[in-house]
């Protein structure tokens, strides 16, 4: 049962990248945003919870368009695609959706899940039978023989973790047809993969292919969404009608070109990039990666400010799922990366994860801004994070999180859960003991 509640005083960001509206009531009946403003106040009821937010900031629920619910901050790609089973994958899940929540992302985008379990959490969260952020999610993410970025550990064909591999124009139809038919709100393409021995990521589809997911998904009305970590493989997959490019690394003026003229949006996820780059030293990443990443960013930024002003839509989404991007941490990661690196300001960032996250949600008119009529998925930030945009990273700033009119307990204490047998896997070292560095 959705509260009926009074936000009394709070500055409004409303999410569209207006500026924010200083003392404005807002008023949450029935699950939705019922009015605002003097007209909030006039129309609370007696029976109406009253909430003083004065000197606080309402905001609209984040929505994070990238991230992995089934992943359970995962360690490796061995763990990810050979030790995870899929029932241990539900029961996870249902706990890290908590911890999404609680950190204020009450409606997120999930590409691909770990045996495809993603379309029966989104309806197990509909019906009430776990709680969570409303959803959006693909099955598994379609793959060729060469594999995506767990190199050799993809098998020739079949199904293995969040991986579906399909060797054909035929398979490519078949396997997208199949994904929709088990509830997929986006088809997900492994666009480019890791060839052993060659650098950065390479594309991994031909045209054709490309061109067969989109048409085929698209004649059923469902958009597409691709992991592009090359130039051309952004300009190949714009062209063939991918709605959103994910990562976009090293997308050149071809790619930008290609992307305006065909209308896709563009998920840059630096989070993971950023937090390997920032901290990936102090919790033993692999060496050398920092730098690597740290180019990417940067590389990517320049063009990535350049779409932005040329009207492409810009999201915001966090990869998390990882031990690098562990659920409830990092989901306003990536608005900072906007502004350090793209220059945007801290209400435009906003506008990343609101706004435009309600367009990978395929809910415009019901989500992302504080409009009488919406959904009432609503922040409220002890502070102004369009001073400081960092603070949206901060749990200790959010003092309430209402999702779908509700309002989430923060109280609790974090959900966190223990070592699961034969889970985990076990490393035997970080390095390897040589004889000198025993006794040298
Ligand atoms: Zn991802």
């Amino acid at each position: 049962m959705a509260d009926d509640l009074l936000l009394l005083g709070g500055s409004v960001i409303d999410g569209t990248g207006a500026a924010a509206s200083p003392d404005t009531a807002v008023l949450l009946v029935d699950g939705r945003i019922a009015a605002l403003g003097a007209d909030a106040v006039a129309h609370a009821a007696a029976t109406t919870t009253t909430l003083d937010v004065a000197g606080q900031t309402v905001m609209p629920g984040l929505i994070d368009s990238h991230l992995h619910c089934t992943f359970d901050d995962v360690q490796s790609n061995d763990e990810l695609f050979f030790h995870r089973d899929p029932t241990m994958v539900t029961l996870t899940t249902s706990q890290n959706l908590q911890k999404i929540l609680r950190a204020g992302v009450t409606s997120f985008v999930d590409p691909d899940t770990a045996h495809g379990v993603g379309p029966s959490i989104r309806e197990a969260i509909e019906a009430g039978v776990i709680s969570g952020p409303r959803m959006k999610t693909g099955v598994q993410a379609l793959m060729t023989a060469v594999g995506g970025t767990a190199g050799r550990l993809i098998p020739d064909e079949g199904t293995v973790g969040y991986a579906q591999v399909v060797n054909s124009v035929d398979e490519v139809i078949l396997w997208t047809r199949r994904h929709i038919k088990f509830g997929a709100d986006w088809i997900k393409i492994h666009a480019t993969g890791s060839i052993p021995g060659r650098p950065g990521e390479l594309m991994v589809w031909n045209r054709n292919e490309m061109k067969a997911a989109c048409e085929t998904a698209h004649e059923l009305g469902v958009p597409v969404m691709a992991h592009c970590r090359s130039p051309e493989s952004t300009t190949i997959c714009a062209e063939a009608g991918v709605d959103l490019i994910l990562h976009a690394s090293f997308i050149d003026d071809d790619g930008l070109q290609a992307v305006i003229d065909n209308g896709a949006s563009i998920c840059p996820t630096f989070t993971f990039l950023a937090n390997l780059a920032d901290f990936g030293a102090s919790v033993g990443a692999t060496p050398g990666m920092e730098d690597v990443f740290r180019n990417e960013i940067q590389a990517t930024a320049k063009m990535m400010r350049k779409a932005y002003d040329e009207g492409v839509r810009i999201i915001s989404g966090s990869e998390s799922g990882f031990a690098l991007t562990p659920y409830g941490h990092w989901h306003g990661r990536e608005m900072q990366v906007f502004v350090e690196e793209l220059g945007l300001t801290e209400l435009e960032a906003i506008t990343t994860a609101t706004k435009n996250g309600a367009w990978t949600m395929r809910m415009e008119e019901d989500l992302g801004t504080i409009e009488v009529g919406k959904l009432a998925d609503v922040l409220v930030v002890d502070g102004d994070p369009t001073t400081d945009i960092t603070m949206l990273n901060d749990k200790s700033r959010l003092s309430e999180v209402i999702s779908r009119g509700e309002r989430v307990d923060l109280s609790a204490p974090w959900p966190e859960h223990g070592h699961i047998k034969d889970w985990k896997i076990g490393k035997w070292a970080e390095e390897i003991l040589t004889w000198d560095r025993a006794y040298g």
